[in-house]
Order: structure tokens, then sequence, then C-alpha cells
């Protein structure tokens, strides 16, 4: 780790102890953390993308006290049941089907491959920091063999009909992750399913499949979904690594599972030391699901002319443990608000001066709180709003703390000259704080030197709009 002055110390909810822990890596030298990668049967969601944005700013605060960081992400592009019970028809034949396409491995591969590539597209919109490691679960089929090798002769796999199973009897402390053992209830769902099943919580390892897969000493077929990111994890980042990230609903099975499997075959425990899980996007009080069909795209909210910038803050006004409810309203005015922060933001003027140590330490204080952004919002909007500070400084300030929460405040300087003269943004802004004070006077001179430079402004309730006289 690099030496940080201001550096405290980070805390973070890990799901296996449920509770904050202080967070070390094993190798001080680098942070390897491990991301679940999307599934590539069609566009991602905004409540997929929730999952990414939160793994971004924990990389991004890692990387702020000084750490390395190694993050791998793997690409779901095969082997997926439409439920977790390892039933139903696998997601990406039902896409090539939707899709009219012929079966085959090498149209699935192209189906991924242009679903991972508008994926990529959306988190760089989001400024998400594209994973420098990420790899499709087809190239690692032998990986995903060589595991189940180890986990058959170790006797934690057993065949029947429709494929190979993990048998969870074998695992005393199978459900860790999920706070205690599977109830009878929901194993009985899945021994209904398939009454061949040892334990009703055994999950497929393996599944045969006579039309399509790939080959394997037990017959074609295609690897259980959860062993891939076993597989993956394991090869690149070794057997025991720190940090694992997903979505909440991954934790009961997919999670769950990746333990189970990955400690009887390595031995060693604990697989990964934190594991932290992002809560849903509802929308309408109902879960956001491709299954349910009332999701929404980055660019839907880009049709409606709001920025994916903007989708970003929302997200970060809200600690990633807590569960939100999207709705039009709720964006448009967190679109207000992050106009405004970039109207302070531009009339600061050129030169960067120092960063503020003291707020920089309240920011940290927050962010290394389970990445508590909400609070580091706030500390933003003071920093903005500070009159004791030097408009250089206050840039410089701001700029740091964008190093974390990613809502491209460098990159603004362009947009303004592009659409709106530097010096008409900067009296905007000038106007916009003489407006918030009550102070109208100064508001009137502002607003008749910004129309002698050509531009007119005018007022909502919330916002001013400029626009060419
Ligand atoms: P998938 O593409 O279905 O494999 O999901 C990718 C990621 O999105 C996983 O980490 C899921 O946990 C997460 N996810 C799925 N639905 C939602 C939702 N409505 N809100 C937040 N995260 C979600
Ligand atoms: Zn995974």
């Amino acid at each position: 780790m690099n030496s940080n002055k201001t550096n405290s110390q980070i805390v973070l909810y890990n799901t296996l102890t449920r509770k904050k822990e202080k967070f070390f890596p094993i190798d001080p030298k680098e942070v390897r953390m491990y991301t679940c990668g999307p599934t590539v049967n069609n566009y991602a969601h905004i409540g997929n993308l929730r999952a990414y944005v939160f793994a971004d700013i924990l990389q991004k605060t890692l990387e702020y006290s000084g750490y390395k960081i190694k993050r791998v992400m793997n690409i779901t592009d095969i082997g997926i049941m439409s439920s977790d019970a390892d039933s139903g028809e696998d997601k990406m034949t039902a896409a090539l089907s939707r899709e009219g396409k012929e079966l085959s491995l090498k149209n699935m591969r192209q189906l991924a491959e242009f679903y991972t590539e508008k994926f990529k597209e959306d988190l760089s919109k989001l400024n998400i920091k594209i994973p420098d490691y990420i790899y499709f679960a087809s190239d690692y089929v032998k990986e995903d063999v060589e595991l189940l090798k180890k986990l058959e002769e170790k006797g934690y796999a057993y065949k029947i009909g429709d494929g190979i199973y993990f048998d969870i009897s074998k695992m005393p402390d199978y459900g860790i992750l999920r706070g205690g053992k599977i109830t009878w209830d929901e194993g009985h769902i899945r021994i209904v399913e398939n009454p061949e099943k040892k334990n009703p919580a055994d999950f497929a390892l393996w599944k045969f499949n006579s039309k399509i897969g790939f080959s394997s000493p037990w017959g074609q077929g295609f690897p259980g979904w959860h062993i891939e990111c076993s597989a993956i994890g394991i090869k690149f980042l070794g057997e025991q690594f720190d940090i694992h990230t997903g979505g909440i609903d991954l934790i009961p099975t997919h999670h769950t599972n990746e333990i189970v499997q990955s400690e009887s075959a390595t031995g060693k425990k604990p697989f990964v030391r934190f594991w932290l899980h992002s809560e849903f996007i509802d929308i309408g009080g109902v879960k956001m699901a491709k299954s349910e069909g009332n999701f929404l795209k980055l660019s839907d909210l880009i049709e409606k002319n709001l920025k994916p910038i903007t989708y970003r803050f929302w997200l970060l006004m809200g600690h990633y443990r807590t569960k939100l409810n999207f709705n039009w309203e709720a964006l448009v005015g967190a679109e207000t608000a992050l106009k405004r922060l970039q109207g302070l933001y531009l009339a600061l003027g050129e030169p960067v001066g120092k960063i503020d140590q003291e707020y920089q330490k309240k920011f940290k204080e927050h962010i290394n709180n389970d990445l508590d952004t909400p609070r580091a919002l706030v500390i933003l909007w003071d920093v903005l709003k500070d009159k004791n500070i030097s408009n250089i400084n206050k840039k410089a300030t701001v700029l740091d703390f964008d190093k974390v929460l990613g809502l491209g405040f460098a990159d603004l300087k362009e947009i303004s000259e592009v659409s709106i003269p530097k010096e008409v943004a900067r009296l905007a802004a000038l106007r916009q704080a003489a407006r918030e004070s009550k102070n109208f006077q100064l508001s009137d001179s502002l607003r008749q030197k910004i129309n002698s430079l050509g531009y007119e402004v005018k007022d909502s309730p919330e916002d001013q709009k400029i626009s060419k006289i």
C-alpha cells in the first residue's frame, strides 16, 4: 500500500459475518477483488448497473486510500438456468431462440459478445472503470472441468440422470453466507423438481445436453452456473482472495454454492474474506428484473434527455445497502441538483489549488465507513458552498473527491465550452448563489451582465435555464 498521510481505516460490511469489519488485504501490496459479471443474454437493465456502480465506488475508495487493486470480472455467456434450482431453459439458449438464431456455440458466443460490448458501453457512460481482467465463462470450461474432477476425487460430486451434482451434506457449514442452513421448505421445492438428488439443495456442477455443449469426462453439456466464478476466481486471484461483490440476490444460492465448491476443492477457508452485496432497485415497489418485464435500460433514460451520470449521482444519494425505488421524478430532481453542483464547480474558474485537508478528512471518514456516499456528497456540497475557502482550493478538493465519486467534474470544462461560454456559466452560477441567498439586487445585475454577453436566463423554482438570445 502507498503511504497516504490522511488515510483513515476502511470499514466494510461483510455479509459473511453480518457486521462491519476493518479491511486489510491478505497481501499488503495488492487487493484481489472479484465481481460477478452480467449474464449477457440481453441488455443490462439499470438495476443490474447498480451492482457495477457499487463495485466501482468500492474499487475507487480502495484506490483512494492507496491500495493497488487486481480486479477480475466474469461474463456469464453459458450454462445459466432460468431458475436457481438448476431447472428450466438455459438463458443463453432462450436468447438465441428469441432472436431467431440457430442453436450453436458459435451463435451463442456472437450473441454474448454483442451484449458484452453494449454492457461495456453502459459502464463507460456511467464513469465506471472497466475491470482490467474480464473473462468469458465459455473460455474457461477446461478450468471448470479440472475443479469438478477435484470435487469428484474428494467425494463431493455425484452423477444422476441430468448431470453432476454437489453433495452439500459433505459440507457441514453449507449456507454460512445466508446466515444459516437451508430450510426444509426451501429445499422441498427443489427435491420435487429433481427426486434423484441426494439433498434438496444439492446443485448442478455439470448439466448434460445432447444437442449442444462442451465435451467433458462425464458427457457433453454445460458447466453449472456457479462453477465458473470459482474456477475463474481461483485461476486469476488465487485459492483465497480479499473481496467478492454482487447483488444481494446472489447470496442464497450463487455465492453460497461458490463458497462450498471452492473450499471443498482447495481445502482452504475462507475462499473469500469479504463478501459485499448491493441492494436492489425496485420499480413500482417490485424488483426490477428481465424476467418481470418491468426493466429500464440506460438508453431509456437517455431517450428522456436524462444524462447517464445523473443515474450514477442518484444511486450515490442512497447507500448501496439501501433498497431504492426508481421513479422519474426522483431522477429529474437528481439532475437538477447535479446541475447546480456543476454550476458551482464551473464558477470556480481556472487554476487548481490545494486540497483542503479538513474537508478531505471528513470525506474520507464517510467514504471509508462502508462507502457512505450520501454523507460524502454532503461534504461535497459543503465545500462548494463554503465562503472561507478560495476557489482554487475548492476546485482541487472537488476534483480529489471525484476520484471516488466519478461524477466527471474534470470533464465539465469541455462540455461548457461547447455549450455555454465559461464566463456565462460562471456568472450564472454566481447568480444562482445570489438567488439562493436572496440577494436579488446582485442577482439582477448578474442577469444584465449575462444578457450583455448574448445569453438569457429563465428561472424555475428549482433551477435556471440559460439559452442564447
Ligand atoms: P445478471 O445479469 O442477471 O447476472 O445480474 C447482474 C447483476 O445485477 C447481479 O449482481 C445481480 O445481483 C444484479 N441485479 C439484478 N437485478 C437487480 C435489481 N433489480 N437491482 C439491483 N441489482 C440487480
Ligand atoms: Zn458469480
